[in-house]
């Protein structure tokens, strides 16, 4: 692992559930409209203190796509995912907002 660097945030703030690391804040959200197994999804402009994991194929409710989990920097919790590269998809949401980070919210 290399250095940790933290970034904190003001204002009207969204962060860890586990650790309270801060995440991004509520101006950033690009659309609550998404939702996984974990509960709700918030797609984010911006997104601090995550780092992301290996590429991988992923069978969404939105198609089959390539994916990067996001996890947490302060805990390494799996707190998100972000699309890497799109296959199918039932609707153009996400075609100008790939490769921004989604974050879970249960
Ligand atoms: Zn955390």
């Amino acid at each position: 692992m290399g250095r940790l660097f933290v970034i904190t945030l003001e204002g009207n703030l969204y962060s860890c559930k586990y650790c309270k690391t801060h995440f991004a804040l509520s101006d950033d959200i690009i659309s609550k409209s998404f939702h996984c197994k974990y509960g709700s999804a918030y797609l984010f402009n911006k997104v601090v203190n995550v780092t992301v994991g290996d590429k991988e194929d992923r069978v969404m409710m939105t198609g089959i796509h390539t994916v990067v989990d996001v996890f947490c920097v302060g805990c390494g919790s799996l707190v998100g995912w972000k699309y890497v590269r799109l296959f199918f998809l039932r609707t153009d949401v996400l075609n100008d907002q790939m490769h921004l980070p989604l974050i879970y919210f249960s």
